[in-house]
């Protein structure tokens, strides 16, 4: 197959995906409106496939969809692309090992945000996906890299796939835009749990060392091989 067809090959595809991953953040309720997004890369290219600006999730097609490059340029698209697109782009830039990322403002999640708190560890499924707690990025606002910059500062030596930037909502990444989805439904959840233990008392923070082992397990052997 030349070098062309492959990649329209690879847009197809991940057209078709991130139009349909997007049908996740409502069914969720991570979203309200059009304000959330998935994007995933074109691997070997510096491309990504994101969201249009303000279209409806049920009105979401593979067609509409838009490839942009790494600096946030559409090119290919009939529609504008998401107005998160420069900092999803700046972390794709930033990070290689990034294949999909996901923005809502997912509301358990941004009620922690609002109070630039940090979600503790205090559940097993917390220590599974995010290795420890779910950090707070900084406060920054849309027109520049500030926010890209935030995510990625935050992330870097995280093990958590999530940031809660605070003020704002939640960014997550992944190895692809599904895993990055699973991390945006699996925050939102821990930040509910943890909300709601909040209320009664004060939750009991889980030893480093079992959290270690939990994110080993859950990363390395759970699941189907
Ligand atoms: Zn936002």
């Amino acid at each position: 197959m030349s070098a062309i067809a492959e990649v329209a090959e690879t847009l197809t595809r991940l057209r078709s995906e991130v139009a349909q991953l997007h049908a996740h953040l409502p069914a969720y309720g991570l979203v309200v409106w059009t304000a959330g997004n998935v994007s995933a890369r074109v691997p070997g290219h510096e491309l990504i496939v994101i969201k249009p600006s303000g279209v409806a999730y049920d009105e979401l097609t593979p067609a509409n969809m838009v490839v942009c490059d790494l600096d946030g340029r559409v090119v290919d698209g009939e529609h504008a692309p998401s107005s998160d697109t420069e900092a999803q782009a700046y972390v794709y830039r930033e990070m290689p090992h990034v294949g999909g990322v996901v923005h809502t403002h997912s509301p358990y999640a941004v009620a922690w945000a609002a109070r630039g708190e940090s979600i503790p560890c205090v559940t097993t499924m917390c220590a599974d996906e995010f290795g420890g707690p779910i950090p707070v990025g900084p406060f920054a606002i849309i027109g520049d890299d500030s926010i890209g910059r935030g995510i990625v500062e935050t992330l870097r030596d995280s093990r958590s796939p999530a940031v809660l930037m605070q003020n704002h909502g939640v960014f997550t990444i992944g190895p692809t835009a599904k895993a990055a989805v699973k991390a945006a439904v699996m925050c939102e959840d821990v930040a509910r749990t943890v909300h709601l233990a909040r209320q009664l008392g004060e939750p009991i923070p889980i030893e480093q060392t079992y959290i270690d082992r939990l994110f080993d397990r859950y990363q390395n052997v759970y699941g189907q091989r």
